[in-house]
């Protein structure tokens, strides 16, 4: 089993919700577990400052699949989640990032890891 951290926001719709559902999603993951989940906080949205705050949260799962494959795995829940929100317009009602991946450093164009958001923000 690898050990993961997750950062999850989302600022449209009904954040709380976004997130939960996520949350439910990713423990159900194969030979993945839900192991923590931090309390939540209000960010302020990078770029178009006229967004809605974001509801952020980070959390740790166990789980053997391999980095790619997990991420594939949070842009489906993302999509699975973004397909309510295609009707609108603008902010996204999910976004999962992956902070950590055991003691993994990876470079590659579709996965940065450790996530630069780690260095940033
Ligand atoms: P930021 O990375 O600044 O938080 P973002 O989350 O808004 O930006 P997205 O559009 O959600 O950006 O993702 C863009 C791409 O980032 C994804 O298609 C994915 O391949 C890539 N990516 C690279 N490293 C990671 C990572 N550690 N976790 C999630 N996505 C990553
Ligand atoms: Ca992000
Ligand atoms: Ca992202």
């Amino acid at each position: 089993m690898s050990s993961v951290f997750l950062s999850l926001g989302s600022n449209m719709g009904d954040r709380r919700a976004n997130l939960k559902e996520a949350l439910e999603r990713l423990d159900q993951l194969p030979q993945t577990q839900l192991l923590a989940v931090s309390s939540l906080y209000q960010t302020p949205a990078w770029g178009l400052t006229e967004q809605a705050d974001f509801l952020n949260l980070a959390c740790r799962l166990e789980t053997i699949l391999a980095p790619l494959d997990l991420l594939r795995a949070c842009q489906s829940i993302e999509n699975d989640l973004g397909r309510v929100r295609q009707q609108h317009w603008g902010p996204r009602t999910l976004d999962i990032d992956i902070l950590l991946y055991d003691q993994k450093v990876l470079d590659q164009p579709d996965l940065t890891l450790p996530h630069p958001y780690m260095k940033e923000r």
